[in-house]
């Protein structure tokens, strides 16, 4: 199984750069991991996007579903492949809100005319091909799922979603090959933390992947603006494993 990053930034893209996304391959599936605004663009740059099994979505925040906009107008309009669509996996109620954003420019069904849409269970969690997802909710502004990710041979991926500090994210976690989790906030930031932040510090994120006994730790949905260079050093200081900032192209085989 193979993880590439198709977009890391929080709520605005870094320059050049696109927010959420991230593409899990083996060598039968391929799915995508939310879809925020830049990555449908830095996704056609990999792939042929008509190929994908399925999108997951974590949560409904601009940054990660607004590039379902333009993905479902080129599966409606661009050129079109036989076979079968693709599937969205959205979280409880999600198709609400896209419904509502869409009727706001007259295309309330575009994700249904567009996708095979359904809403996962978080308790039963999703399989898509060899490709398997159990989630967890997390604390964030809204509901929002982090999800362990596997296939049958291969290594445990789980990804933290948007989220503040989280026993649940943790137990998830636990074992894990690799924990991607968000570290928003800067190294010094100062005010509201823990649950009612609804994101993370550096150091935050490197005691969740040191509690969970995770063995590389990945800090994404961090922007330029930071310095990121210091959000890996105070991670990793905590964390005492290696530990990445995610990146567009970055790749880990599992
Ligand atoms: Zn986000
Ligand atoms: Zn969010």
């Amino acid at each position: 199984m193979k993880v590439t990053v198709i977009g890391r930034s929080p709520a605005w893209q870094d320059a050049d750069g696109a927010c959420s996304g991230y593409l899990v391959e083996t060598d039968t599936t391929r799915v995508l991991v939310d879809c925020g605004n830049g990555v449908f663009g830095k996704l056609r740059g990999r792939i042929d996007h008509r190929e994908l099994d399925a999108v997951v979505i974590s949560h409904p925040h601009g940054d990660h579903i607004l590039d379902l906009i333009p993905f479902a107008y080129a599966l409606l309009y661009g050129p079109q492949k036989a076979g079968d669509r693709v599937r969205l996996h959205l979280p409880p109620g999600g198709a609400g809100v896209l419904r509502t954003i869409c009727g706001a420019f007259d295309s309330p069904t575009l994700m249904d005319d567009a996708f095979d849409v359904d809403h996962y269970d978080p308790e039963s969690g999703i399989q898509v091909g060899d490709i398997n997802f159990t989630m967890t909710e997390v604390p964030h502004f809204i509901p929002a799922y982090a999800m362990a990710i596997s296939s049958d041979g291969c290594g445990r991926f789980v990804y933290g979603a948007d989220c503040g500090v989280s026993d649940s994210l943790v137990d998830l976690a636990k074992g894990a090959d690799i924990l991607m989790v968000e570290a928003t906030l800067p190294v010094n930031h100062e005010g509201p933390d823990g649950v009612e932040s609804g994101h993370l510090t550096p150091v935050q994120a490197g005691l969740m992947a040191r509690d969970a006994g995770a063995g590389r730790l990945v800090l994404t949905h961090a922007s330029d603006c930071l310095d990121l260079e210091g959000s890996r050093l105070a991670a990793a200081e905590v964390f005492g494993g290696a530990v990445d900032v995610a990146r567009e192209g970055l790749s880990w085989d599992l």
